[in-house]
């Protein structure tokens, strides 16, 4: 489970230190992939036995309910090398990747989607990034036309938002798609909050980072499992958790307001006495009303998030839960080289 941190020192390696021959996992989060799976293994396993890298796989079964699990213990048991963490329900993907950190013994770690929408061939220029001194190599999407318009758009909204609100730079279109040192990995695992907005505590924790730009493309097999619903939520948590200006927005909204609405009753005051009382304005009335209660609920509403996600933060429930482990063989560690 995820502990206080003990200490905001991670060491990393100066290039001219780092590993040879480092171990990598590959934390790969899974729910219902049946489709694909063994697509994906046929599509990484040379990837990596290229690399000349000690390897282990870290699958993350997040509450499968088809086969996935069968066949990736299946897999383990014939000599994959590496472990399955199977979490108890579904707990969403962002807490599978915590699971996926907290399981990993690796040097570096590689985090990949398992439908192929992630190259791994883009593994090794990632290698020779962290190789170069970098201890974050990110994918980046530089054509995202197999998203549709709607999600393209939106997500381009969401990064522009993101970018003017949030005080850190989180680069626009790199998803989790991967490879973080050791030292990334240890001051991610220390982060407390439940809230696991992922792209947003990797660019929160910093260190060198460098971008390999890539076509994503469609997904290999299966279907996606995020709607339009989940990705909204999935936006609040990365504004509420990295951003307060929603919530002091309103401090300012509401002086003008309040401003000008003292200005406009001085002057209702001064024309009472000048033409004498007049009853109509029943439609100014009406949309003041509206307006002031419309801007009302709303901002209440936008404190009601923060102060959900306190609740969530008060209550102090671990981020996941392991029902099982299965391992795998071994990584031997490549030796030479
Ligand atoms: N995933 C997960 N838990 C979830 C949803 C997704 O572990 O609740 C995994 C999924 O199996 C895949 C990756 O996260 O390996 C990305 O999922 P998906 O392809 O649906 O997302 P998209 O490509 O639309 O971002
Ligand atoms: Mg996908």
């Amino acid at each position: 489970m995820l502990t206080k941190p003990s200490s905001s020192v991670y060491l990393s390696r100066r290039k001219d230190v780092r590993p040879a021959t480092p171990l990598l996992s590959l934390i790969v989060p899974v729910f219902d992939e049946e489709d694909v799976i063994r697509q994906f293994l046929e599509a990484t396993r040379p990837v990596l036995e290229e690399t000349g890298l000690a390897y282990e796989y870290i699958f993350i079964d997040d509450g499968s309910r088809d086969s996935t699990a069968d066949i990736l213990a299946d897999t383990l048991k014939e000599g994959l090398p590496g472990r399955l963490i199977g979490l108890s329900r579904n707990f969403g993907k962002e807490a599978a990747l915590s699971a996926g950190l907290e399981a990993a013994k690796g040097d570096i770690a590689v985090i990949i989607d398992a439908d192929l929408q992630d190259p791994p061939e883009l593994m090794h220029q990632m290698i020779d990034g962290w190789r170069a001194g970098y201890d974050v190599v990110y994918g980046l999407r530089v054509d995202r036309s197999s998203d549709t318009l709607m999600k393209r758009s939106t997500a381009g909204m969401f990064y522009r938002l993101f970018d003017r609100l949030a005080n850190i730079r989180m680069p626009a279109n790199a998803g989790d798609f991967r490879l973080i040192d050791r030292a990334v990995i240890d001051a991610l695992l220390d982060l407390p909050e439940r809230n696991r907005f992922m792209k947003g505590l990797f660019a929160w924790v910093g260190f060198p980072a460098m971008a390999v730009p890539y076509e994503r493309p469609e997904r290999a097999a299966g279907a996606g499992k995020f709607n339009y619903w989940k990705l909204w939520n999935f936006a609040l948590d990365g504004f509420t958790g990295f951003t307060t200006l929603p919530l002091r927005i309103w401090f300012y909204g509401g002086a003008v307001i309040a401003f000008l609405a003292f200005a406009y009753a001085l002057y209702l005051i001064a024309r009472v006495f000048v033409t004498g009382v007049d009853v109509p304005g029943y439609s100014s009335l009406m949309v003041a009303l509206l307006f002031f209660s419309g801007v009302q609920l709303l901002s209440i509403g936008m404190i009601g998030e923060y102060i959900a996600r306190l609740f969530n933060e008060a209550k102090q429930r671990p981020i996941y839960i392991v029902q099982d482990v299965i391992e795998g063989q071994q990584s031997a560690r490549a030796t030479g080289q």
